[in-house]
């Protein structure tokens, strides 16, 4: 049976926080689906988190997926980063001058990412894709680029169409604002569909600056490339002369230390990073070939600039996360994918019990739930992630919620596990589940 609506007591705090917030900022909050409005719910508002486990204020407990969107492999407040960051602090936050900190973690970077011999740091994902596209742009001479329908590289004006994720579940293909000659000049293409690349660089031969895409998409759900797809990728690029750029924002140092672009051995021409690199603080990175990245000012006049890139608190949380991951041979990752493929049975196994049809997929600590129509058919791009039910998603992440268990408000996000998701979190989590999904099947 469905479980019984929560008092609205329960949420008091939560419900009067957004209520007050909604005054002052549009919807309420910074990033748009932190409203809730895919779920047809309130947002809960955070007090605190520590290890897999979020407080809102309220005072009520969650075992957190949400992970702030990727960066939080550790899980919240992660003694290594929070001691790292607070000694960083006492020496200044910002100098806007060189510190040893930033190339420490750029060596850290390019000894781990076959495919980034130099790296520059900027502030966020949208913006390391802003600057490889541009990168890209002057190095090619080209203007499009193709990107895949259902990836996001951030809301830079040229990657916002077909971008997934908030945007799919707003159902806002792309924004008001972004001239129509930019978007125009982005060529969208299924993801996992090598003949559809192929005719888009057959049919703009010189006019391509780079192909985009997210090596293991994760702004549609999770869904992983075709086995050859990448290889393939990496072919037609080669052929055509078209850059190759994985956007690793959300896959970077998390699926591998060598990224995704290590775990399947293709290697881009560039490179997009953020999230786990910046240990929860606001830090991406792009980075590359040699002689791409040279063409970056002040070695090349590609120009870029950041007053707090670098900023020694993110290099400080980063450096901080990747040591752990690299602790004793690599060993977060083996622990990432026992607790992950623990609780994809768990969580296919009591779908089944419910009789509600489900597909899951997953690499390592990311994975995807769909609410699919047939039991297991596959999710291969945008088009079979979007034919699931989001209705039936807001049904459980409700009761989900309502259990103690938070989930991203929608059906197009993964789910992060990182390493403090212990047996405790990961059984809170299954127990959770048996009648959440009852409650999605209704
Ligand atoms: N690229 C990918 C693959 C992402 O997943 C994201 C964010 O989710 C971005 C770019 C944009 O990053 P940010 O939100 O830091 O701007």
């Amino acid at each position: 049976p469905a479980p019984a609506a929560p008092p609205a007591e329960r949420y008091a705090r939560s419900a009067a926080s957004h209520a007050e917030a909604k005054r002052y900022m549009p919807g309420g909050v910074n990033s748009p689906v932190r409203a809730y409005r895919a779920v047809g719910r309130e947002p809960v508002t955070i007090r605190s988190g520590a290890g897999a486990w979020v407080t809102d204020v309220d005072g009520n407990r969650y075992v957190d997926y949400v992970g702030s969107y990727g960066p939080l492999i550790l899980g919240h407040a992660a003694p290594q980063v929070l001691a790292a960051v607070g000694e960083a602090m006492r020496n200044g936050t910002t100098f806007g001058m060189p510190t040893e900190a930033e190339t420490r973690l750029a060596r850290t970077v390019v000894d781990a990412v076959p495919g980034v011999d130099v790296v520059r740091f900027v502030n966020s994902g949208t913006e390391a894709a802003m600057s490889a596209l541009r990168l890209a742009r002057a190095a090619t001479g080209g203007h499009r680029v193709i990107k895949c329908i259902g990836c996001y590289h951030g809301h830079t004006d040229a990657m916002l169409v077909s971008a997934g994720s908030a945007a799919t579940s707003l159902g806002v293909p792309s924004s008001p604002g972004v001239p129509a000659a930019v978007a125009a000049s982005t060529l969208l293409v299924p993801f996992n569909d090598l003949d559809a690349v192929e005719r888009a660089m057959a049919t703009h031969r010189g006019e391509i600056a780079c192909m985009a895409v997210e090596p293991i998409a994760g702004n549609m759900g999770l869904v992983p490339p075709a086995p050859g797809y990448l290889q393939g990728l990496r072919a037609l690029c080669d052929r055509f002369g078209v850059p190759l750029l994985f956007d690793e924002v959300m896959t970077g140092f998390r699926v591998d230390h060598g990224c995704a672009q290590g775990l399947y051995g293709v290697t881009p021409d560039l490179t997009c990073l953020g999230k786990v690199v910046g240990g929860g603080l606001p830090c991406a990175a792009y980075g590359g070939r040699e002689e791409l990245m040279r063409q970056v000012a002040p070695d090349g006049p590609v120009y870029q600039a950041g007053t707090l890139s670098g900023n020694p608190l993110a290099m400080a949380a980063g450096q901080a996360q990747l040591d752990a991951l690299a602790a004793d041979g690599f060993a977060a990752y083996r622990r990432l994918e026992a607790a992950s493929a623990r609780l994809e049975e768990g969580l296919r196994g009591l779908a089944a019990d419910a009789g509600c049809p489900l597909t899951t997929t997953r690499v390592g600590s990311m994975l995807g739930v769909f609410f699919v129509e047939e039991d297991g058919s596959p999710v291969r791009d945008y088009a079979d992630a979007t034919a699931q039910s989001t209705r039936r998603y807001a049904a459980f992440f409700g009761a989900m919620l309502d259990a103690g268990v938070i989930l991203a408000p929608a059906a197009f996000e993964c789910w992060f596990v990182s390493t403090a998701h212990d047996d405790e979190a990961i059984e809170h989590t299954l127990a959770a589940a048996g009648p959440a999904f009852a409650a999605a099947a209704a």
